[in-house]
């Protein structure tokens, strides 16, 4: 099992506090430290605490879980190394079950773990989408309380989604067109929301809180999307032709959203839905580099989430080629479904 093995590798890499400690030391001072009470370079490791450091000038003792998700956390950094590991490595996702299983915590432990680590997905500066965009609404079943999933049962919830159009041959989000019809284009990244229904109060909200002025909205032409203003219009009419072929990168994205929640949470709960759907878009708009998304999670890295899948592959990092390399993407959405 080739996720068995990488955890494995992993906890090698990260077998106890100090291994831990020293990453976190390097990543908060990538140039040697400097004391953020006197700014002075002198510095201490406490061998019995490696959390923390001390000055040798002022004696400030610095902790470097200050600023992240750890800091004043009782757990081991190792558990907090290797949860943060399997929830962005694992094809799918974990839930607190699985944790627990994979981790030998309680379930405790593992819930208020997944908990924590998810609030570091939402990126408070992340930019819009641009460019040609697919928006689309879809109806998610969720499930009750704890009740098993039953979809002939089962409530349902609307969910709209945006996803950018990118040029696979130039890989920017600008595709060509050749009449009504857009060339060889893959998914870029996406963005998905619950809304209470259909009304343009609740597209356009979130419309304008999601896709830059001036970008192309390709849409399956229901009014509350004609009166959007600050955007170029390209309505396509499902009539004839099903919304996954004139839509196909938006249903991509619903469909493996669907399988998600079913795969990993047997159907998603109401009251989590915005959590849910954040998880989804943050794994999808990070399948490219998995191991940024492990120290975004724990609040290491001050990434952004790019602006598109050029921006990806362009940076010049040996670590995150290393990591694309003999393992596949987090999920498989670069071709659309073929079909139903
Ligand atoms: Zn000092």
């Amino acid at each position: 099992m080739a996720c068995a093995r990488s955890l494995s590798q992993f906890q090698k890499a990260f077998s106890d506090e100090a291994s831990c400690a020293a990453f976190m030391f390097k990543r908060r001072w990538p140039d040697g430290f400097v004391c953020p009470a006197c700014g002075k370079r002198r510095v201490a490791a406490l061998k019995s605490r490696p959390r923390l450091h001390e000055c040798l000038d002022c004696g400030r003792q610095t902790s470097v879980t200050a600023g992240t998700v750890m800091h004043r956390s009782r757990l081991p950094l190792t558990t907090w190394f290797w949860a943060a590991h399997l929830m962005t490595t694992h094809s799918n996702g974990m839930s607190a079950l699985q944790l627990q299983d994979q981790l030998g915590v309680t379930y405790k432990t593992a819930w208020l773990l997944t908990q924590k680590l998810r609030r570091s997905m939402v990126d408070p500066d992340r930019e819009p989408l641009e460019g040609v965009v697919e928006v689309d609404q879809a109806e998610i079943a969720f499930r009750e309380g704890d009740t098993f999933f039953e979809p002939g049962n089962a409530g349902k919830i609307l969910v709209i989604g945006a996803v950018e159009i990118i040029e696979r041959d130039t890989n920017q989000a600008k595709p060509r067109r050749k009449h009504a019809k857009y060339l060889d284009t893959r998914s870029g990244r996406i963005r998905l929301a619950m809304i209470s229904d259909n009304s343009s109060a609740s597209i356009e909200a979130f419309v304008n809180a999601n896709v830059k002025r001036g970008a192309t909205l390709l849409t399956d032409g229901h009014k509350s999307y004609l009166g959007l203003t600050g955007y170029r219009h390209d309505p396509r009419v499902v009539g004839k032709m099903a919304a996954h072929i004139v839509l196909p990168w938006i249903h991509r994205a619903f469909s493996l959203m669907r399988r998600w929640s079913l795969g990993t949470y047997h159907g998603l709960r109401r009251k989590h839905v915005d959590t849910y759907l954040n998880e989804f878009v943050f794994r999808y708009n990070r399948r490219y580099y998995r191991h940024v998304s492990f120290e975004t999670l724990l609040g290491l890295a001050a990434d952004k989430e790019p602006a598109s899948y050029w921006d990806i592959i362009k940076r010049d990092n040996p670590r995150k080629s290393a990591s694309r390399a003999g393992s596949a993407p987090l999920l498989h959405i670069d071709e659309p479904e073929s079909a139903g």
